[in-house]
């Protein structure tokens, strides 16, 4: 069945390895098409120009007197500014550049003020859902829309009142289904019950514009590998209380304003209160140059536009999977809820891994199969009709099926790319 070719009205970025050939099982080679943003997605060729154009006068940050250095201190310090636009923060929020979305949601489980419970969705990605180990932790049920999130989690707070501070960590959009989750009402929630919020925007930031101040969050993080600059850099960006309250998340150069011997002969420090307290050791500034440059490249090309493009896309791979006999879309909110440009699926009688690596050697396309690191959330979309550590029948008899395949793009993928995918899974369904 040939699958519909109609152009989007828009056109993808320009990214890096648009042209990499790779080698198919079945002889040949074909145009690599990466549909695995949700993983790390490629550099915009934007990013890596704008890195390279800044590489010569790289220096380093906050520890030198040179002209390098001053310059390198002033992008660095300016690259602040621009995420916190880019994610329509607030004033004196603080934009603190960290490893990534793990480092940023581990950085705050450190700062969180003592005897404060966390609130959290078993449908978490692990990068949410274990950070908070010193703390006490309640773990909600996976809602079956958004509304029941809501429900939930107001259920929650109001049966732990009073209950001192309060953390809710919830995603913006799930790295497994792509369904966009309430934020603002969960966000609401929170405060209506004298309860935080942090936003893990790692899936919604690539794709969808953030806007802390309007939705009431006060936090949000999110890697740059995954916002189309993979070097090494992520953030969290929001409220300066607790980050100014807390210890540093690391010790060491940089987060200390004055170091002494005391008379007692051990060592007295005094911790900076600005950002600098939770950035110790030498910044990655390429790194937060390149998110910055990330940032300036999405808005300028018109955010809006971009998702509007997705939209386009996602729908067209609802609907070339729709009436393939026996692929299943995996959905907590329903087969039609908003979602990013991410989508995971089972086929019957295929173990996922095999036929990711079928998408691979035989259509040269890169998705992912497992569980996402979200191992809590797979097992509930998959219970519906399969038993969690069971098997399954047809030409993969004897294998675990609690596994999926992921498919995900955004702003640099091609038209082509989808369709070949479309194409690729009726194809190997229909063999
Ligand atoms: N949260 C979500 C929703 C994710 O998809 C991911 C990455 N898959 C993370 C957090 C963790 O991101 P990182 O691996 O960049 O720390």
């Amino acid at each position: 069945c040939p699958v519909t070719a109609v152009a989007t009205t828009v056109e993808p970025l320009p990214v890096l390895g648009r042209d990499v050939r790779v080698p198919l099982a079945t002889g040949g080679e074909v145009t690599y098409a990466a549909l695995d943003y949700a993983a790390s997605a490629p550099a915009l060729q934007r990013v890596w120009d704008d890195v390279a154009a800044y590489a010569p006068y790289y220096g380093s940050v906050h520890r030198g007197a040179g002209y390098l250095s001053q310059l390198s201190t002033d992008l660095f310090e300016g690259c602040r500014a621009t995420v916190a636009a880019f994610l329509g923060c607030r004033e004196d929020d603080q934009v603190v550049f960290t490893r990534s979305t793990t480092d940023s949601l581990n950085l705050l489980a450190s700062v969180l003020p003592a005897g404060c419970r966390v609130f959290v969705f078993e449908t978490e990605h692990h990068a949410a859902l274990l950070p908070w180990r010193g703390a006490e932790v309640t773990y909600l049920d996976a809602p079956r829309s958004p509304r029941e999130a809501v429900e939930t989690l107001e259920r929650a707070l109001a049966d732990r009142e009073p209950y001192g501070p309060g953390l809710v960590c919830v995603t913006g959009a799930s790295n497994v289904t792509g369904e966009l989750w309430p934020v603002r009402e969960l966000a609401a929630a929170a405060h209506a019950h004298g309860a935080r919020i942090v936003l893990d925007a790692a899936q919604l930031a690539p794709h969808h514009p953030v806007d802390v101040a309007e939705w009431d969050v006060d936090w949000v993080a999110f890697s740059g590998h995954k916002l189309y600059a993979p070097f090494g850099a992520g953030v969290l960006a929001g409220r300066a209380d607790w980050l100014r309250a807390a210890e540093p998340y690391l010790a060491g150069g940089g987060a200390s304003r004055r170091v002494a011997r005391n008379a007692e002969g051990g060592v007295e420090v005094e911790w900076h209160d600005t950002v600098a307290r939770h950035e110790a050791g030498s910044p990655n500034v390429i790194g937060a140059y390149a998110i910055a440059a990330a940032c300036k490249a999405l808005q300028e090309a018109g955010f809006d536009r971009l998702v509007e493009r997705e939209r386009e896309l996602i729908a067209r791979v609802r609907a070339g999977l729709a009436d393939v006999p026996g692929v299943r879309v995996l959905s907590l909110f329903g087969e039609d809820a908003p979602r990013v440009g991410v989508l995971s699926f089972v086929v019957d009688g295929w173990n996922s891994s095999r036929f990711a690596a079928a998408l691979s050697a035989e259509y040269g396309i890169g998705v992912r199969d497992g569980l996402f690191c979200a191992h809590p959330l797979v097992r509930v979309l998959l219970n519906g009709d399969r038993d969690a550590d069971g098997e399954c029948g047809g030409p993969d008899e004897g294998r675990s099926v609690l596994n999926a395949v992921r498919v995900s793009f955004g702003a640099g993928t091609p038209d082509e790319h989808v369709e070949r995918f479309v194409g690729a899974v009726r194809e190997l369904v229909s063999a």
